[in-house]
């Protein structure tokens, strides 16, 4: 690993941290199920893994990864993450927000701002104290940018005594790399 990892390495460094075995995660874009698999390993057998995607072969390929790796404490949904409130009670420990489109999967698929900050709001509702939302964010496809944006803008508008965010990128790299921004929620 180099001292500066990739954005997605840092969130899984500080996921680490934070999860304590027995917890409750949510993976908010399941994709290929690779965060939801890297979750179910951290909060282990009497933990618990929820995971959302609006594309059937996301929740194909993801329930699929969870099944050769023996694990069977999670529930995923094929839904959009907007309707996370209905499903998952308060007192989350992490929730995984990996956005844009899947590779090698119909880049029109995209997630989009109208839904992705509904979600985020979702999320620290649901989050318990000391929990932490991490969010991958790509500005480099048309409508990332836009959407980037405003999770970030909203990110940055979060009451401080309540939260804290952080931003995080490799600045040169080429294309408008992507970033990660962490929220810790600091109280209930
Ligand atoms: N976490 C994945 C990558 C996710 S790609 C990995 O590790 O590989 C982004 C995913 O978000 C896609 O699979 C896409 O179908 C999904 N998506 C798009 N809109 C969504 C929504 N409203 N709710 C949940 N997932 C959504």
């Amino acid at each position: 690993m180099p001292a500066f990892p990739k954005p997605i390495h840092l969130s899984h460094q500080f996921i680490r941290e934070v999860i304590q075995p027995g917890d409750v995660v949510v993976d908010a874009t399941l994709g290929n199920g690779h965060d939801a698999l890297f979750l179910s390993k951290l909060v282990g057998a009497k933990g618990f893994v929820y995971g959302f995607d609006v594309q059937k072969e996301a929740v194909e390929s993801a329930t699929k990864k969870m099944g050769e790796a023996g694990c069977d404490v999670f529930q995923f949904f094929l839904a959009g993450h907007e309707n996370m409130v209905n499903e998952v009670e308060p007192g989350v420990a992490v929730v995984m927000f990996n956005l844009g489109y899947l590779p090698k999967a119909d880049k029109a698929v995209i997630t989009t701002v109208e839904t992705t900050i509904p979600a985020l709001e979702q999320a620290l509702h649901l989050l318990k104290k000391g929990g932490l939302i991490s969010i991958m964010c790509y500005p480099g496809h048309a409508g990332g940018d836009v959407e980037s944006e405003a999770v970030e803008a909203w990110s940055s508008e979060l009451a401080r005594e309540d939260n804290r965010v952080a931003k995080y990128a490799l600045l040169n790299a080429p294309n408008n790399p992507p970033f990660l921004i962490m929220i810790e929620k600091l109280r209930d």
